[in-house]
């Protein structure tokens, strides 16, 4: 980028802010490292166990593309968002196509598979990240294909024409938006996400009106937020998105490299969440949703892992399992058996955070020696 020119600067025009604290990411050094990836293929493919629309469980697919890149996080970017790891600024139309090529080849045309999502670490439609002639192929192709397709954007790309001129190329798809809060105090300093709530409610609308499904992922715990909070407000936040979504994913914070949020959790400043919390956020959402035909997902990215969402180390495979399980068949009882004395302790620090007058919370780290623990990173 025009302005990587690292912390000490180059005698140019002061940088903003924001190149600043990314500036690790932008020196030439990183970008050599994202540039020596293979822009004719794909970053991966893979097929997973979901659910169709209709609630009938089948295999789909995943394409995550190596493209341009959110164009919000070249100009600014979310605080937690690692994506532009895998991205690189110069690919092409023809790299599009031929990973797009690749990725149909290595599944043999997504055999037994009846959805697919195609990921580009930005916006799907949006023009400057993706060339529309590709974008356009993908549609179709995958309309034809039979495949129910799930593409991801950002609320403000959103607009009349282009959701129109999507629809039409594949009835009935879903367009996923990452939200993350449902307070635009919290979207603005804690996430700098880019776009505010009545943006989202208007590209809701926009999907709504052309007969697509709306997929809402949320942030469980961002940056500067106490353990506590994060489950009191993304409780709340899931409740009140879910009318206006067809299935709502709840993403628990996982600390992808070279983040503002990477930097706090090597600063001692951030702790990624219990999964207890996830746990009782679920109970919590399901009782205030009642019969709500919205679905509620949630996949510990690194679950059980220290830059993921974990408990004390022993129950965490256990928990996660189930919360992989709840999001199949949103059965709550899939908790009933779990009991880990780590509970007393998460349920301790949420009373502090709760009562006490420590806005960034009061959690310890949960797991390791306690002497190295208190020394610096
Ligand atoms: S909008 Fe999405 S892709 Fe872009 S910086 Fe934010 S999280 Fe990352
Ligand atoms: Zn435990």
């Amino acid at each position: 980028m025009a302005n990587s020119c690292g912390i000490l600067g180059n005698d140019s025009k002061a940088v903003k802010i924001h190149h600043l604290v990314k500036a690790p990411e932008n020196t030439p050094e990183s970008v050599s490292f994202r540039e020596s990836w293979d822009a004719s293929r794909p970053v991966t493919v893979y097929k997973t166990p979901e659910n169709l629309p209709d609630g009938s469980s089948c295999t789909a697919a995943t394409v995550i593309l190596r493209s341009k890149g959110c164009a919000w996080w070249w100009k600014s970017g979310c605080t937690f968002c690692g994506y532009f790891n895998d991205v690189r600024d110069d690919v092409s139309a023809e790299d599009m196509f031929s990973q797009w090529e690749y990725a149909k080849e290595s599944t043999n045309k997504f055999e037994g598979c009846k959805m697919i999502k195609v990921y580009t670490s930005g916006t799907f439609f949006e023009d400057r990240e993706n060339p529309p002639e590709w974008q356009e192929t993908v549609l179709k192709e995958t309309a034809e294909m039979g495949l129910h397709l799930v593409v991801e954007a950002q609320a403000q790309m959103c607009t009349p024409e282009k959701i129109q001129w999507v629809a039409e190329r594949h009835p009935g798809c879903t367009v996923a938006i990452g939200l993350e809060a449902y307070d635009d105090i919290v979207l603005r300093f804690h996430v700098n996400k880019g776009f505010t709530t009545k943006q989202w409610h208007r590209a809701v609308e926009m999907l709504r009106d052309n007969d697509l499904r709306v997929k809402t992922y949320l942030l469980f715990k961002p940056p500067f937020m106490s353990e506590g909070d994060a489950l009191e407000h993304t409780t709340s936040w899931l409740i009140d998105v879910a009318p206006f979504s067809d299935e709502v994913s709840v993403n628990p914070m996982n600390i992808q490299k070279n983040t503002i949020v990477d930097r706090l959790f090597r600063n001692r400043e951030y702790r990624s969440p219990w999964l207890w919390s996830l746990v009782e956020m679920i109970k919590r959402a399901h009782r205030g949703l009642g019969d709500s035909s919205c679905r509620i997902i949630v996949h510990p990215t690194a679950g059980g892992k220290i830059r993921g969402a974990h408990n004390c180390g022993t129950c965490d495979s256990e928990v996660v399992a189930a919360i992989e399980r709840y999001s199949v068949s949103g059965d709550v009882h899939e908790f009933s058996h779990l009991a880990c004395s780590c509970e007393t302790h998460w349920r301790a620090e949420l009373d502090n955070d709760l009562n006490l007058p420590i806005t960034l919370g009061y959690g310890t780290f949960r797991r390791g020696n306690p002497t190295d623990l208190v020394r610096a990173p």
